[in-house]
């Protein structure tokens, strides 16, 4: 398949097409990729040096509101796989304007080149904050979107145009509603790489509220692999939750993170709750387990330390973003 990969230079977009490449997800070698990236704050280059030679790669610079490139590249492609996002909730609060810039009409303006194009099918990785928060018990995919904050409403509103796109227009769309995602890679603002890096120079790091907040946690390489099912033999026009069973409190997070780094707990400033921070999530994985034959391969502990081991090794990578992003 010839795939366009939107927000490939990013965290996941970029694990997607180097294990595209390196024939590693379900079904193997044989794929080619262009990956089209604003190259925005989180968009990095250096994500895509492992394949920058391989003969199926190429890049794109691009925005996905750009309708005049997408027309140019778009035709020949078999498929889109869109990652493109703003994706941090915390940014989206400071500033909402750039997230429905970019994942309401990016998605939309993505979407009509794609059907123009003629582009078979359309893959679109979303997330489980668009359900909202769950006290007790697990989403399934028919669980209707209360998303609370800028970030998951603008994440909901580019779902909801994805489904309506087939069932108005009979585009070939498919999406996945992934949990938390962590491994090597990511960029040093979100929590456990944030925690890593400064833990790794002997600094402090902030636990919001009470610490109680519930995640669901999952290896990169495990939401790329149920990308990747959901693409090749996912309904069109269905939804797929892709999680990884690694439920915990931020401050369970927090102490495994801590002993990871070889620190304690008087390293930890607790501040202010986040604004409308939702508590729990918890996503039920039937649907893609049992059609799709889905299973995380990852275990926590074993995910946790690779990509511990990862930040130690490659300060080179993430010290200048995280002097970036401490600006
Ligand atoms: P990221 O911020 O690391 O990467 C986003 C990429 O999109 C960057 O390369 C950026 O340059 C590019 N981009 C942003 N706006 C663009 C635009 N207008 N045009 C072209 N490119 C643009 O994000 P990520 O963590 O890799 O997330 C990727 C996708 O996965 C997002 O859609 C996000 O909502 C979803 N998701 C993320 C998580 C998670 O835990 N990180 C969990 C579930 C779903």
């Amino acid at each position: 398949m010839k795939i366009l990969v939107t927000g490939g230079a990013g965290f996941i977009g970029s694990e997607y097409v180097r294990s595209l490449l390196a024939g590693t997800l379900p079904g193997g070698p044989g794929h080619t990729v262009t990956v089209y990236d604003c190259l925005s704050y989180s968009g990095n280059l250096a994500n895509l040096e492992p394949v920058a030679r391989h003969r199926g790669y190429s890049f794109v610079r691009g925005d996905i509101n750009d309708a005049d490139l997408l027309h140019e590249v778009l035709p020949g492609h078999d498929a889109v796989v869109h990652f493109a996002a703003e994706s941090h909730v915390d940014r989206s609060i400071d500033g909402a304007r750039p997230f429905v810039l970019a994942n309401v009409l990016g998605t939309q303006t993505l979407l009509d080149a794609t059907r123009r194009a003629g582009v078979g099918r359309f893959l679109h990785v979303s997330t489980d904050e668009v359900y909202g928060s769950i006290e007790s018990g697990s989403w399934d995919e028919r669980w209707p979107l209360t998303p609370n904050s800028p970030y998951s409403a603008s994440k909901a509103g580019s779902d909801l145009l994805v489904l309506a796109y087939h069932r108005t227009h009979g585009l070939d769309a498919v999406i996945t509603r992934c949990s938390n995602n962590y491994g090597h890679y990511q960029f040093p603002e979100k929590v456990i790489p944030l925690f890593v890096t400064r833990l790794l120079d002997g600094g402090r790091v902030p636990l919001y509220g009470d610490g109680g907040n519930v995640r669901d946690w999952l290896h990169v390489s495990d939401h790329c692999a149920g990308i990747h099912l959901a693409l090749t033999g996912g309904r069109a026009g269905e939804v797929y939750n892709i999680g990884g069973g690694a439920e915990m409190t931020n401050k369970e997070l927090t102490g495994r993170l801590l002993e990871a780094c070889g620190a304690d707990w008087s390293s930890v400033d607790n501040v202010p709750d986040r604004k409308g921070h939702d508590r729990r999530y918890s996503l039920d994985i039937a649907k893609i387990s049992t059609e799709l034959g889905y299973a995380p391969k990852v275990s926590f502990d074993e995910g946790l330390a690779e990509t511990v081991a990862w930040y130690q090794d490659n300060r080179a990578w993430w010290e200048p973003l995280a002097k970036k992003s401490a600006l």
